[in-house]
């Protein structure tokens, strides 16, 4: 099998436009220096911080704290318009929503609210498209078209929680409880913005969103030095690491940073980080027939996780049209989860909520030229 190279580093953005500064990439401080910058006395940060993350608006005529001359301006100034829905789509009676955002220089990212009984996950994009080149993933084939800022990374976030709030979403009013950066591209190659955003989702209120840090995953491939980063953060978020195989001659063909950083050293930083963080690793693991989902590769995995502050998700991988990358049978499936069981790692299925909306992880974006899927 030809194995693609993936794009560890680059430009930050790769043609288009750069998005518009936002109130969201900014600190507390920054806002306020922002303000003054504007003519206006710093703590317009503040209120302006209020109307965004606490009220969820960037309306100026809510802003009625403001003078009315000078709302346009900083809200324009401040909080300008990042993501366009194009499209929404629906399914489990309204409780999963996708939506495809237009960004920018005509990026296309998306994002997928996900409401369950006794919760709200926002699954959010990092970057447009992927540099990554996972050869199952239709992302990952269209490559990067730019990192996403932190403010557009956090705008997926507000429009959920906005929808929410107003009664939008099936279920009565609500709020997002989790955040998982698991849409399109690979958070760690778009280190910092990610670490804001992730500040910006967690920050209390009206600094931030306050949602839980606890309550926020974070994906990886495998960038070993990025995952040693993030553990030094003080951000206990908890880290999924996209395994997908527990050897190196297919990990190397499956996620082709393998052949950068080999299993073991992105299991060793993984470790690390649990280590650093007290938090247990999601390993997560698509399941692709006859591709990886032997069940010697179930008991190798299980070899190199036993004993470890571990987790296994199993995704039933999501076909997309064309390819030949398909979810394994579910009796396979069962062989390879009672296996790790066996072995006392616990594993679970994952939820495939809105496979028929091509919005489960792995088909996002799947018809738009240049986006699809993620990770
Ligand atoms: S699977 Fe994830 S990391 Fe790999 S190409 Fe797709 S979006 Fe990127």
């Amino acid at each position: 099998m030809p194995v693609p190279q993936p794009t560890l580093a680059g430009p930050d953005r790769l043609g288009g436009p750069r998005a518009p500064r936002h109130l969201a990439d900014l600190d507390p401080g920054e806002r306020r220096a922002a303000a003054e910058q504007l003519g206006q006395p710093g703590f317009r940060g503040d209120q302006l911080s209020r109307h965004y993350f606490a009220r969820l608006t960037d309306d100026p005529d809510e802003m009625t704290d403001l003078p009315a001359a000078d709302r346009e301006p900083l809200a324009k100034a401040l909080l300008p318009r990042l993501l366009t829905a194009e499209r929404e789509l629906s399914c489990d009676q309204g409780q999963t929503r996708k939506t495809l955002w237009r960004a920018s220089g005509g990026a296309y990212v998306e994002s997928v609210l996900m409401r369950y009984p006794d919760r709200v996950t926002m699954c959010v994009s990092s970057q447009a498209g992927c540099g990554m080149a996972c050869p199952f993933c239709a992302t990952g084939q269209a490559g990067l078209t730019r990192n996403l800022t932190a403010a557009e990374i956090v705008a997926q976030v507000v429009a959920g929680a906005r929808a929410l709030a107003r009664d939008e979403v099936p279920g009565g009013p609500g709020r997002v409880s989790n955040v998982v950066f698991m849409g399109m591209g690979e958070p760690l190659a778009n280190y910092s913005r990610v670490v804001a955003a992730v500040r910006r989702i967690t920050d209390r209120v009206p600094d931030g969103l306050g949602i839980s840090r606890r309550a926020v995953t974070v994906s990886t491939v495998g960038l070993v030095p990025a995952i040693g980063r993030l553990a030094g953060e003080g951000l206990p978020v908890r880290l999924a690491v996209s395994l997908h195989a527990p050897d190196d001659a297919l990990r190397d063909q499956l996620v082709p940073v393998n052949r950068r950083w080999k299993v073991a050293e992105v299991l060793d930083a993984a470790w690390e980080y649990a280590a650093a963080t007290g938090r247990r690793v999601s390993i997560e693991y698509a399941l692709i027939r006859d591709i990886n989902d032997q069940a010697w590769r179930a008991d190798a995995l299980a070899d190199l996780l036993a004993g470890h502050l571990a987790h296994v998700n199993l995704i039933p991988l999501n076909p997309t049209p064309g390819s030949k990358w398909t979810a394994s049978e579910p009796s396979v499936m069962r062989e390879f989860e009672q296996r790790l069981a066996r072995r006392s790692i616990p594993v679970t299925v994952r939820d495939t909520r809105g496979t028929e909306i091509d919005g489960a992880c792995g088909q996002l974006a799947a018809g738009r030229a240049g986006a699809a899927q993620g990770g």
